[in-house]
């Protein structure tokens, strides 16, 4: 059954498949993104702000492609801030520390350090007996 939802950027009905945008939508960030992705590669020095006006894609669009990993430029530096600790920085989602921490955090989460404590195997070798002898034979 076609899961619709409405496009969260135009708002159109569309039939939901892992994105939150109507493949209209979609093609034009990915003519977006790419007019960006040009953009910079011809003036790597360029702020978002600059890239912005030039390619006349949002600032924001810039930054989210950026956040997503999709962008980098020398131009572009520190424009985003860590979502966890507010540091500014160049990339991504997370600042280096904070990285690591999720990292450590996620080791511990995937393998806990207790020693796994040996349980005693249940004792359950006997053999239910189906028949009982009653007390009172014989
Ligand atoms: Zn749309
Ligand atoms: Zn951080």
């Amino acid at each position: 059954m076609a899961d619709l939802r409405n496009c969260q950027e135009c708002g159109r009905l569309f039939a939901y498949q892992g994105k939150n945008r109507c493949r209209k939508c979609q093609e034009n960030e990915e003519e977006e993104y790419l007019i960006v992705r040009r953009y910079i590669r011809e003036h790597p020095g360029a702020s978002v702000f600059e890239t912005s006006e030039a390619t006349d894609v949002e600032e924001e669009k810039i930054l989210q492609f950026l956040r997503d990993g999709r962008l980098q430029s020398r131009g572009f530096k520190n424009v985003l801030e860590c979502v966890s600790c507010g540091q500014k920085i160049s990339q991504g989602r997370f600042c280096d520390n904070c990285t690591n921490q999720l990292a450590a955090d996620f080791q511990k989460v995937a393998q806990p350090k207790k020693p796994r404590k040996q349980e005693p195997e249940p004792k359950r070798r006997q053999t239910d007996r189906i028949y009982t002898r009653g007390k009172d034979e014989g």
